[in-house]
Parts: C-alpha cells; sequence; structure tokens
C-alpha cells in the first residue's frame, strides 16, 4: 500500500524487533554477525557493508523520495564521492556554476586531477545545460534550490534532456528535502542529500545518501560503498531516522518561518537584496511552484552599504541566530558564505554568481518567528 509521507516518515522502512518485539528500531552496535556455517547468514555479514540499523534508514529514505533503493554515507560528501566513482578519465560532467562549495571542492580539486572534465553552467537555463553537453557528457549534475543564492534548475526539462542525450542525471535534493519536492519523479536517476541538513535536522549528525529506482545502477553503486566503505554507524543511523520522524512537521515549519521572516526583510533599509524563492518576484518562483510544496526556510541577503567588516560586525551579533556553518536544523543560523560555506570557490568565480562579501544566508529554524524577527530588528537596527 502506498502511504503518504507522513506515515512513510514514522514507519517506513521500521518494524518492530522480532527477538524482543522493541517497537523503536534498535541500535545494532556490531561490526559482524553470526553464520551458522560458511555463507549461512541473516543478510548481515559485515557492517561496513550492511547493517540493520542502517538498512531501516536507507528503506525509509527510499520510501520518502518515492524510489526503490536508499544508500545511507558517513556524510554528504561520501554520498558525492561514490557517484563521481562510475565515471572514467575523459567523461565529462555538465554541472551548475552555482554550488555547494564543498561540491565545486571535489569536482575540481579531487576528481579533475584523475582526467575528468567538469563543465558549469547556470542551470536555471535548461538550454544552457544542454548546450554543455558533448559526447563525452556521462553526467549531470543540478543543485535546486541552488546554494546560497536559491536559484532554481528546472529538473524535469533537465530530466528531458539527459534522457534525449542517454545521461546519468543527479539532484542534490539537499536544501528542498524529500517533503518539498522529490526529483525522483520528476525524471532524475539518483536522488542525493546531505542528511546532514533537514533530513536529519537536528544538527547532531552528519551524513548523506543517495536514493534511486534502477536496479542495475544500484548495484554498481552498492559496490563502490561497501568498496570504499564511506558508510555511516548505527548510532548515527538510529539518530537519522528518529530525525526523520518529525521530518514533515519540521519542514512546515521552516516554510511558515521562513515566510515571516522573508517578508520582513524585503523592504528593509538595510537589506540591497533578498533572496528566497517565495515571492513572486524571484526568478525561479514559477519553476518552484511547479516541483516543490513550499518555499523553504533558506533565505539570503545582501546588506546594504556593507563591507566585509560590517557585515562580519553584524554577523557577529545575533542573539538568536547562531553565526555557524550548515543549515536545516531546528536552530536558525546565519552564515557568511564567502569566508565560510564557500570559502573553498575563488573570489572571482564566486562574486560572478552573487557570493559577494556583503551576503549572509539564513538557515531560519523553527523558534517562534516572532523572535526570529525581533532579533534581526536589533542586529539590523
Ligand atoms: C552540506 C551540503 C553538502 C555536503 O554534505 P555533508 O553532509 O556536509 O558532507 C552537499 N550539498 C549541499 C547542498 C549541502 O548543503
Amino acid at each position: 500500500m502506498a502511504y503518504k509521507f507522513a506515515t512513510k516518515a514514522i514507519h517506513a522502512g521500521q518494524h518492530a524487533d522480532p527477538s524482543t518485539g522493541a517497537v523503536m528500531t534498535p541500535i545494532y552496535q556490531t561490526s559482524t554477525y553470526k553464520q551458522a556455517s560458511p555463507g549461512d547468514h541473516k543478510g548481515f555479514e559485515y557492517s561496513r557493508g550492511t547493517n540493520p540499523t542502517r538498512k531501516a534508514l536507507e528503506d525509509c529514505l527510499a520510501a520518502l523520495e518515492n524510489g526503490q533503493f536508499g544508500l545511507a554515507f558517513s556524510s554528504g560528501m561520501a554520498a558525492t564521492d561514490c557517484v563521481l566513482r562510475l565515471l572514467k578519465p575523459g567523461d565529462e560532467v555538465v554541472t551548475g556554476d552555482d554550488l555547494y562549495g564543498g561540491s565545486y571542492r571535489i569536482f575540481t580539486k579531487v576528481y579533475e586531477q584523475y582526467g575528468i572534465k567538469f563543465v558549469f553552467v547556470n542551470t536555471s537555463d535548461s538550454e544552457e545545460v544542454r548546450r554543455g553537453i558533448t559526447e563525452k557528457t556521462k553526467l549531470i549534475w543540478v543543485e535546486t534550490p541552488t546554494n546560497p543564492t536559491l536559484k532554481l534548475a528546472d529538473i524535469a526539462e533537465i530530466g528531458k534532456i539527459a534522457k534525449e542525450n542517454n545521461i546519468l542525471y543527479v539532484v542534490d535534493n539537499t536544501f528542498a528535502s524529500p517533503y518539498l519536492q522529490n526529483p525522483l519523479d520528476l525524471g532524475a536517476d539518483i536522488v542525493m542529500h546531505s542528511a546532514t541538513k533537514y533530513i536529519n535536522g537536528h544538527s547532531d549528525v552528519v551524513m548523506g545518501a543517495l536514493i534511486l529506482n534502477a536496479e542495475d545502477l544500484y548495484k554498481q553503486l552498492f559496490f563502490f560503498y561497501n568498496a570504499v566503505g564511506g558508510t555511516p554507524g548505527p548510532q548515527d543511523s538510529f539518530l537519522a531516522l528518529r530525525g526523520i520522524k518529525t521530518l514533515h512537521l519540521r519542514m512546515q515549519a521552516h516554510c511558515e518561518n521562513g515566510r515571516k521572516v522573508a517578508e520582513f526583510l524585503k523592504n528593509h533599509p538595510k537589506i540591497e537584496k533578498i533572496y528566497w524563492p517565495g515571492f513572486e518576484d524571484h526568478p525561479g518562483h514559477d519553476i518552484a511552484k511547479k516541483q516543490m510544496k513550499d518555499f523553504g526556510g533558506m533565505i539570503s541577503i545582501v546588506l546594504k552599504d556593507a563591507d566585509l567588516q560590517e557585515t562580519f560586525r553584524i554577523a557577529s551579533r545575533f542573539t538568536v541566530f547562531t553565526l555557524a556553518e550548515s543549515l536545516g536544523g531546528v536552530e536558525s543560523l546565519i552564515n557568511h558564505p564567502a569566508t565560510m560555506t564557500h570559502g573553498s570557490i575563488p573570489k572571482e568565480a564566486r562574486e560572478k554568481v552573487g557570493v559577494v562579501d556583503n551576503l549572509l544566508r539564513l538557515s531560519v529554524g523553527i523558534e517562534d518567528a516572532e523572535d526570529l524577527i525581533e532579533d534581526l530588528k536589533q542586529v539590523l537596527s
């Protein structure tokens, strides 16, 4: 039976423990599993490859993204790395020019040295993606909404281009979460998540995930997952499973608070520019309306007449927002992309896509919106 999102978030992949009846999935804190005779086991041999707590999480993640298979990793970057291992020297990748800094870093500093070429285009224009393709293109990697300027890519339109050209198509769905957007339904072959963010949602776990439908592709990815070994332990898997049980409620609160904070900031005299896809004048608003359930709690602002020093001063004065990297937790965070999350991108490349020195990114949490607005009011006054 096809259950709806909230039911899947609470139950998918999870069964009362057969040996004790424990309702919550136990933390199977074990590296290995007894075999009755060599090869005669219960589906678990060694915890780098498989662990029952992680398996419950992977099945739950797959259900949330409407996929057949889920793979959990010890970080979002380990998940990204697993996909990139499918490539061979000479292959090309078409990807966005406004990416998570760590994705840009693994592309250019790790995989370029193995002879893989990355072509960076503005993915909010699907035709630019098409123009970036050559006969060597093996992968399209899209992030939407992008980090930090919240540009939207049309997942379905790019999916058609990928299919026409027989190219593997991955969507990094970290910013939207499976609650707001399901790329597999729109033509993606693989969904990637930094589960560190909204999925776990409590800023106490670093984890990544891949979700997909094709069994042959799953087998290839599982090979690298086990062979390379960037898999999470049972404690973290348990925490992520627990976090997911409130994903739908948290996302509703993030979206509601995001809207209130964005509306407060929109006409503030200290704000030169605001990026939030819920505004009708945001260039990606129509795409967001088409493919997302709501507009999320991520907002970026450019401060008016603020140099780096003034921007630092403002970023350091909050009392409810915390100045920190990361996003998607229950608590509100503020981040200075140019020196923090996107510090690994050369100044020229980041400024071209709007990651200027006076840009701040807000991850609006689920505290009382009035307290968040008061905090912003104080700091900006
Ligand atoms: C954080 C993040 C990643 C990397 O994930 P980690 O869990 O930090 O390794 C990748 N993509 C996006 C959009 C992110 O925000």
